[in-house]
């Protein structure tokens, strides 16, 4: 059973769905906990990666962390219960995560992490709790980098550990083809390729606070003065910005993209900055240099093969080919892994 709720979950979950259907001995149920529900933050991913109608949708999204991860815990058992899968498959760090691998656990169903073994080592960050806990709990943990693999060491988790890749670099190559072809996103933003910037921004510790928000808001209008800088819109930050009187005059505002229309943006980029952990390394998979708008990353990698730095460093590294992510078949491995081939 696949437990997915916010929108990198279901691109990672795409990835690895398509290698368990082409795995023999698997079959898979998914659970939506509703966490991300606006249709261009969900349902367009379901459709344009081909991704298993979820069977199971539990409508849960908004409240504090504890409400919302009680709510999905209090849902998910009764379905455990009821389907009995032989794994429960969780992706990466959010309240869904958590949820699916706490309830799981206490049932004694094994839990597989998909994306193991990330650490920000600072435990402000909402994620990092959720990536620590859910990594104790699981049988299972599908690293996609090889820090990943010694964060876990130095924590004392050494069993069931394994060096996959990244099946978000299976999902870029996937979809590079036909976004090429597809996506209409340029023209209709009136964009040139290589001549405007991509930027995201949706992480707590920066829509959380006004001076925080203001200060990048204020990176990206300094940038914006020698490029367009297109910025999808995530719910949370239009939100926070709303509230909070953050002006975005002057960057190019569009609402969020599906994933076709983000990876055509992302390949035609001059350059990215970003929060997001999926972002940066998608911008490396598309060659594209990266700016990270936060204090530290988890994909140390991307910084020290320079092809990503912090905001508040002055300059990149010295570029070199990253070759932890694997060849684009990490889903491959999970799958494998999960049918218990070895
Ligand atoms: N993404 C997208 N459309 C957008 C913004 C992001 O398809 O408008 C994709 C992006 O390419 C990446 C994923 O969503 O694959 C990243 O999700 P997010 O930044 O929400 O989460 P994080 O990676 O930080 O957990």
């Amino acid at each position: 059973m696949t437990i997915v709720g916010a929108r990198p979950q279901f691109i990672k979950a795409a990835a690895v769905s398509r290698a368990i259907r082409e795995t023999s001995g698997l079959s898979e149920v998914m659970v939506h906990t509703g966490q991300h529900f606006d249709p261009n933050m969900s349902d367009v991913f379901f459709e344009e990666l081909d991704i298993p109608r979820p069977r199971h949708h539990l409508d849960i999204h908004g409240g504090g962390h504890g409400d919302m991860t009680g709510r999905m815990l209090m849902a998910i058992e009764p379905i455990l219960l009821e389907e009995k899968p032989d794994w429960v498959v969780v992706y990466g760090d959010t309240n869904s995560t958590l949820a699916g691998a706490l309830a799981a656990s206490k049932l004694h169903i094994p839990v597989a992490h998909v994306e193991a073994g990330l650490r920000s080592f600072n435990r402000r960050m909402p994620e990092e709790i959720n990536r620590v806990v859910t990594d104790h709990l699981s049988a299972l943990q599908l690293c996609p980098t090889t820090t990943a693999v010694t964060n876990l060491a130095a924590e004392g988790v050494t069993a069931g550990v394994h060096h996959v890749g990244d099946v978000m670099y299976d999902a870029t190559l996937f979809v590079a083809d036909k976004a090429e072809k597809s996506s209409a996103i340029l023209s209709n933003l009136g964009l040139a390729p290589k001549a405007y910037a991509l930027a995201t921004i949706h992480r707590a510790e920066n829509t959380g606070d006004r001076q925080q928000l203001l200060a990048v808001v204020q990176f990206l209008q300094d940038q914006s003065r020698k490029f367009p800088v297109v910025l999808p819109l995530h719910p949370r930050t239009r939100q926070a910005a709303l509230a909070m009187g953050v002006d975005l005059d002057g960057l190019k505002v569009i609402d969020p993209v599906g994933y076709l229309d983000m990876a055509k943006l992302l390949h035609n980029a001059l350059e990215v900055y970003t929060d997001s952990g999926g972002v940066q390394k998608e911008a490396y998979f598309h060659h594209v240099p990266c700016i990270t708008l936060r204090d530290e990353t988890e994909w140390t990698e991307t910084i020290t093969h320079g092809w990503n730095r912090l905001w508040k460093q002055v300059a990149h590294a010295e570029r070199r080919e990253i070759d932890e992510y694997g060849t684009g078949r990490a889903a491959y491995q999970v799958a494998r892994l999960l049918s218990g081939a070895r």
